[in-house]
């Protein structure tokens, strides 16, 4: 057997083409050959002259990002040939969806309740009184003291 002379780091690419990898392998960097895994389902899907080309219009720093994605696409296309990735990102659509609707109820419901806070306090407003004294009794009318209240208004 030639196993020790073989170059140890064959890449996955090289390692399943049976071929020798060099050091200017444009698969290398992203495909370890304790990997094969992951090379294999991406060659499947895309075919290794496909990938290769892709890669090659790719810069080299973008190529990781590149291939992770590739591996992503390729692991939704052999789960769901018909939808692909297309699947998820049309669940993830509708639950963008449920959440916006879900928040714009919440924020309906914290208008309605400051609205009637607001409306519980108003007997304690009078109507002289500027706004920046409004806004101090809106923003207490969590923790709100009447006494507390009355006490300035009635010293203005
Ligand atoms: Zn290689």
């Amino acid at each position: 057997m030639t196993k020790g002379r073989m170059a140890p780091k064959a890449c996955a690419a090289c390692r399943s083409q049976r071929k020798k990898c060099s050091d200017e392998c444009l698969l290398a960097p992203q495909f370890p050959s304790d990997d094969m895994q992951r090379y294999l389902i991406v060659q499947k899907v895309y075919g290794f002259n496909n990938v290769v080309k892709m890669l090659k219009d790719i810069k080299p720093e973008q190529r990781q990002d590149a291939v992770n994605s590739l591996v992503y696409e390729a692991k939704a296309r052999m789960e769901d040939p018909v939808n692909g990735c297309a699947r998820t990102i049309h669940q993830l659509q509708k639950q963008i969806a449920e959440l916006e609707s879900q928040l714009a109820a919440k924020q309906e419901e914290i208008m309605n309740m400051h609205f009637a806070c607001e409306k519980l306090l108003s007997p304690l407003t009078v109507e002289s009184v500027d706004t920046t004294s409004q806004q101090i009794e809106y923003s207490m009318c969590d923790e709100v003291d009447p006494m507390m209240l009355w006490e300035p208004l009635w010293a203005v």
